[in-house]
């Protein structure tokens, strides 16, 4: 196939619009003439939806059968690049297989709100962690010569008007929060392709957003891959072209060639636009052909065994307290015991979340079906309704009253939450909770199960003794639930969201989903943990937190040096020991805070992490590497990231909540904020350059001058903190009335100030 120049000159200008949008619902177009390929685009992220027959973007028509694996949100849990790395590989390898190009994933978003109906589908709360562990996936995937898409750019964070809604967003906290994600998806990950979102952003549909995808992405970014759009999220054809979107998806309609046409004619666009979105289409198609391999065999059941691997990998053990009979802790189960499994989903699990994600599975393993010792069981409630059928729960009550341990499957059913609406409430159904609370009527030794795609409230939690969420756990969950609890696995799992105790106290809580299409993101960057922390909340499990069947102790923190300037990185190390009696995994967080920032900062930010494996006794030192970027935050007044000089403190916690060790490193920056002085500039913004802390010390010493040669000085210290603050808060125009300085004076010191 010729270079991308020369294809470009031998295509006529309805051959380069007809490669603007798709050829069908799944391929872009081919030029057989030229021997530019078709590529197909198939639906991922935690599988593949590949359509052989009607199509279709919400997964309603049949796909072909294929492994589901967990979805996002268990999968962040992990916290482990290897897991999301081999995810990438497996997937990477069906889609040379199944002659799929580009897989559309990972999901990117951010969970700003438990309610998020799609939250199953994104990793975190946290950007440097969905970011990490999406550029791992993304480097597996296209190590195997399939490209990722990553999506939903950008603050696509809810369902409620999914398809016409604005997020409504300051630029600080667009750049802190929304986008570092997908940052890191293009500069670490290389992601070979974006797809732009459904909403608008502050009033700009994404498809037609110049800042997002030209200016941000591939400007500030470097990206140089395909921009496709969400399907049915193009909107203005010439300012998709302005804004260099490639792709508009789905094709086969006629209607985005007309547009286009339309634009040049009208003179809105010009074919010179239109050749640099073609000239990144044909990139797209040049490396498709290259990286095309011919006859990949794959082999389902081996894939389905990994897929249970990686659950056994994501599970998080968020309570485990000892039995009632005080033998100690509840978790792992004997075997020996009388067990009892009480629910529906213990013989139908909810394993993977409803929408453009759904897979068709192969083959689901339920924990009824994978448990291998005498095993009683009661369905307990009826997943199509959320009102108690006496019969099931009578049945159920007998069932806890024989056994010596009930081991409750709990969680959200399809309808509580999904792709294209959002969740109602934060809870489980109440037949659910109703039963829960009744089995602890007659049975004290209680485990509850979970499977859901989100954070689930728990009114129950002190009635029971032991909790293990398996989030979405793909189809192989049933076998992974059942070697956690019978300690075949320690769970390893460490939350990638915060769990609050309750919904009204979360962050976007008066804020969402918004009204009349318009979401205010009123919380700013105090999104997840950087709000509860903020405000010192307490919340039912914090991020980062997950419990193991071991107990691992930290220590020897060290940092290479304890002085650096901005453009140094730091090397972090200490030392993991598990000191408990079986082997398990530690997800160990690094997290920065700034001591004394002058700008409004979240108490602590995930900067790093690390998952180490230790047999008992075994201890292994853990590296992080800190960057300019991990001490930064997003200035406004440069459009930038800037790290302030200051002291911060290296934290390095078992959770977001659980820090075991701290030092603290001074970082020096190298360049200084631009300000720009006016005489309405008050004296405190002295203090934001160099030369404006010179002149505000000159000041303050002849003011203190003043004060001494004044006898009559007989203020009392509430008066003189009073002079102070209104001082301290005056225009510098002022200083001509109150300060004695007449106005010449005051605009040559501030020429000379902005000089
Ligand atoms: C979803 C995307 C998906 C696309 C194609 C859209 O409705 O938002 O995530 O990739 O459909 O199925």
């Amino acid at each position: 196939m010729k270079q991308v120049e020369e294809l470009l000159k031998m295509l006529t200008l309805d051959e380069k619009i007809a490669l603007c949008s798709g050829a069908d619902f799944w391929h872009t177009e081919s030029l057989e003439r030229l021997g530019i390929p078709s590529v197909m685009m198939c639906d991922g992220p935690h599988g593949l939806r590949k359509q052989k027959g009607e199509s279709d973007h919400m997964g309603i028509h049949e796909s072909i059968k294929t492994v589901c694996y967990p979805s996002a949100s268990a999968l962040a849990s992990s916290f482990d690049v290897k897991v999301l790395g081999k995810l990438g590989e497996l997937l990477g390898r069906e889609c040379q297989a199944e002659n799929v190009g580009m897989l559309l994933g990972p999901g990117l978003n951010m969970k700003r709100s438990p309610l998020c109906g799609r939250n199953f589908e994104y990793f975190s709360e946290d950007p440097y962690l969905a970011g990490k562990l999406a550029s791992a996936y993304i480097q597996s995937l296209q190590k195997q010569g399939v490209a990722a898409c990553v999506k939903h750019f950008a603050a696509n964070n809810q369902e409620t008007m999914r398809m016409s809604g604005s997020s409504n967003l300051d630029e600080r906290t667009l750049h802190e929060i929304y986008l570092p994600a997908f940052e890191m998806a293009v500069k670490e990950g290389k992601t070979r392709g974006v797809m732009c979102a459904y909403n608008a952003i502050n009033g700009e549909y994404c498809a037609d957003n110049k800042m997002l995808l030209n200016d941000v992405l591939r400007e500030k970014w470097g990206f140089e891959g395909l921009v496709v759009t969400d399907w049915g999220a193009a909107k203005n054809a010439a300012k998709g072209v302005k804004a260099r979107l490639n792709l508009v998806m789905p094709g086969g309609y006629g209607t985005h060639e007309a547009a286009m046409k339309n634009a040049l004619e009208e003179g809105e666009i010009t074919e010179e636009e239109i050749d640099v979105i073609v000239s990144d289409i044909l990139r797209f198609a040049v490396a498709y052909k290259e990286c095309k391999k011919e006859e990949v065999l794959i082999d389902r059941e081996e894939m389905s065994e990994l897929c249970e691997e990686i659950a056994v990998q994501c599970a998080v053990l968020l309570k485990n307290d000892p039995d009632e009979e005080g033998n100690g802790k509840i978790l792992p189960l004997n075997s020996d015991k009388k067990t009892a499994f009480i629910g529906a989903f213990a013989e139908k699990p909810r394993y993977q979340g409803s929408g453009s994600s759904h897979i068709n599975a192969d083959k689901v393993t339920s924990a009824l079906e994978a448990a291998d010792h005498q095993i009683s069981y009661a369905k307990g409630y009826c997943l199509e309704t959320e009102f108690e059928d006496e019969e099931l729960v009578q049945e159920a009550l007998r069932i806890a009253q024989k056994a010596e341990i009930v081991v409750v499957f709990a969680g959200l059913p399809d309808s509580f939450e999904s792709e294209g609406f959002d969740r109602e409430q934060d809870g489980l159904p109440e037949n659910q909770n109703k039963l829960i609370h009744r089995i602890a009527e007659v049975q004290k030794n209680i485990i509850v199960v979970l499977h859901g795609g989100s954070v689930m409230n728990l009114p129950w939690l002190d009635k029971v003794k032991a909790v293990l969420c398996m989030y979405l756990g793909g189809q192989r969950v049933g076998a992974a639930t059942v070697r956690l609890l019978y300690g075949k696995d320690n769970p390893c799992g460490k939350l990638a969201e915060t769990w609050a105790k309750k919904i009204s106290d979360t962050p976007a809580y008066l804020n969402f989903p918004g009204k009349d299409g318009i979401a205010e993101y009123c919380e700013r960057i105090y999104m997840g943990y950087r709000y509860y922390d903020k405000k010192e909340m307490e919340v039912e499990f914090p991020f980062g937190y997950g419990l193991s069947y071991t107990n691992f102790t930290y220590s020897n923190l060290k940092l290479e040096k304890q002085k650096l300037t901005d453009k140094d990185s730091l090397r972090v190390t200490c030392t993991i020991k598990n000191t408990g009696a079986v082997y398990g995994k530690e997800a160990v967080q690094l997290y920065v805070r700034h001591l004394g920032s002058s700008v409004d900062r979240p108490v602590r930010e995930l900067k790093g992490f690390g998952k180490v494996g230790l047999h008992p006794g075994e201890e292994k030192q853990i590296e992080f590497i800190l960057n300019n970027r991990s001490f930064a935050y997003y200035e406004t007044r440069i459009h930038d990231w800037y790290v302030e000089s200051g002291d911060y403190a290296i934290e390095i916690g078992a959770s977001s909540r659980d820090i075991r060790l701290h030092q603290t490193v001074n970082v020096q920056s190298s360049t200084e904020l631009p300000y720009h002085y006016t005489l309405e500039s008050n004296v405190e913004s002295l203090k934001k350059t160099a030369k404006g802390r010179g002149v505000l010390e000159q000041m303050m010493r002849s003011m203190a001058q003043e004060k001494s040669d004044n006898d009559m000085d007989v203020l009392g210290e509430g008066a003189e903190k009073m002079k102070q603050k209104l001082f301290m808060e005056m225009p510098l125009g002022s200083l001509e009335s109150f300060g004695g300085m007449t106005r010449e004076q005051l605009l040559y010191i501030i020429q000379d100030l902005n000089s």
